[in-house]
């Protein structure tokens, strides 16, 4: 199985280069990446996926699915291809959603045997409202058994853990009057705006030490001399748990109303963006990815990093078993992500080479999976205990 593999990527490869290569010349931001839509769709209806484009309400997703007429268990791959204003694909997602599309269509290339269907996501805007959430939300991954993806970066490290995040925006409505000669006459949310930050200072001490609770002021009045009428601020709180995540949230909001209170002003809270769930890893399903990889190239996953940011395949990973690792593109030179450094990385033969071996990896799990029904018991069992 393993060379039968490794000889189809060999075949895709010139095909996924190009892919890779076309999307890293045309970046597009997260919900405009029209383009890469249309080049991923082309090649999976090439190879035999049925296409639904402009997936779920959103334009540039799509889900490519191919069913065996073998019964077995739904895999799928999600492709991201979204880029960042004035860097490009300074997150690889260039190759990100080349890695995926291509372990769709080497899975479905061998299905036929090994029985079940393949499904290749297209998920935009991971930078930004990642359209994973739309798509749990929609119920798309309802009948997905397991989901599997790899991000490139600058070393390879098995899939971990992300945070919870809530976007929350305060807006305080307030009254003006001259500063100087009427104040008495003034309710000031300026004023309500930075007592927010003050209570929310704090509450720091009393929360779990995994916590961010990071803001900005976006609107504090216009002029010096009257008292402002208006004022906006955003906040990202994020914990490492959901539950939690939802509490602290409840707290930060506490804080925004007491300094309505104090000021006499009147509140609106409003979400701001998608909120994003805390990955949780399968663990099952991890170990046996981080195995075939070094059957596969001698290759040894790193431990995660014990803190991150938020990521949408956390969404996913609260109602099917997900894994999310990471593949190096730069050999293990310590470069960042979100920089051109990296978008240039991606076009690397090194990272060309390691497309390959994380392609392999992706697909040799997924066809384990599929023909090794205790395996795959173990792996739902996993999933129906850490859940929440
Ligand atoms: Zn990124
Ligand atoms: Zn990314």
């Amino acid at each position: 199985m393993k060379e039968s593999v490794l000889h189809l990527i060999d075949q895709l490869t010139p095909e996924l280069n190009e892919l890779s290569l076309q999307i890293y010349n045309n970046p597009e931001l997260g919900y405009e990446e029209f383009l890469a839509c249309k080049l991923h769709t082309d090649i999976l209806r090439k190879y035999g996926f049925d296409v639904e484009e402009n997936f779920s309400g959103v334009t540039t997703g799509f889900k490519a699915t191919y069913k065996s007429k073998k019964e077995g268990i739904t895999v799928a791959y999600m492709a991201e291809y979204d880029a960042l204003p004035e860097i490009g694909h300074g997150c690889g997602h260039n190759l990100l959603g080349t890695v995926s599309t291509g372990a769709g269509i080497i899975l479905k290339q061998i299905i036929e045997k090994l029985g079940g269907t393949v499904i290749v996501f297209g998920t935009p805007a991971e930078e930004t409202s990642g359209a994973k959430i739309t798509f749990v939300e929609n119920h798309e991954f309802d009948d997905v058994d397991i989901a599997l993806m790899a991000h490139p970066g600058s070393e390879y490290m098995k899939s971990g853990t992300s945070l919870a995040l809530q976007p929350v925006q305060f807006e305080f409505y307030g009254k003006t009057a001259h500063a100087a000669a009427s104040p008495e006459k003034g309710i000031n949310a300026l004023d309500a705006a930075i007592l927010t930050f003050n209570n929310i200072n704090a509450l720091r001490q009393h929360i779990l030490s995994d916590s961010r609770i990071h803001g900005v002021i976006i609107d504090g009045g216009k002029a010096a001399n009257i008292v402002p009428d208006y004022s906006k601020v955003q906040f990202y709180v994020r914990s490492t748990s959901k539950t939690y995540n939802e509490e602290l949230l409840e707290k930060v909001k506490n804080c925004a109303r007491a300094a309505a209170t104090a000021t006499g002003c009147e509140i609106k809270i409003t979400k701001f963006e998608f909120n994003y769930d805390n990955m949780i890893t399968n663990e099952t399903l991890s170990s046996l990815f981080n195995d075939i990889i070094y059957d596969v190239a001698k290759i040894k996953m790193n431990e995660p990093p014990k803190s991150n940011g938020s990521i949408d395949a956390g969404q996913v990973s609260q109602v099917c078993p997900t894994i999310h690792p990471y593949f190096d593109i730069t050999n293990d030179t310590a470069i960042a992500g979100h920089t051109r450094e990296l978008a240039n990385a991606t076009l690397t033969d090194y990272a060309k080479e390691q497309m390959k071996n994380t392609i392999a990896a992706l697909v040799l799990t997924a066809a384990k999976v599929i023909t090794d029904n205790d395996l795959y018991n173990k792996i739902k069992c996993e999933f129906d205990n850490t859940q929440k």
